[in-house]
């Protein structure tokens, strides 16, 4: 088998850019759900979803919807039923 000599790869360096999630906020309060981490290095955001797809016999026929709600929210909703 013979070697073949030339050959060449050409790379190129490409910026990706990428989304990052600067803050969110809470669909109930309005509130911020970036919890302090101690570190600017790690963002973390901690919610709960709330999610619906409703169909024909709902009085809401075709809507999608997804809330996203804070730690606080969501508990107050949970316990209040
Ligand atoms: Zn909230």
């Amino acid at each position: 088998m013979k070697s073949k000599k030339g050959a060449m790869i050409k790379t190129k360096k490409t910026m990706v850019e990428t989304d990052v999630v600067e803050d969110m906020i809470c669909d109930f309060c309005g509130e911020s759900c970036k919890k302090d981490t101690g570190s600017k290095e790690i963002v973390k955001f901690e919610y709960g979803t709330l999610q619906a797809s409703w169909g024909y016999w709902s009085g809401h026929d075709g809507e999608e919807v997804l809330l996203y709600v804070c730690e606080k929210c969501f508990y107050k909703i949970i316990d209040s039923k």
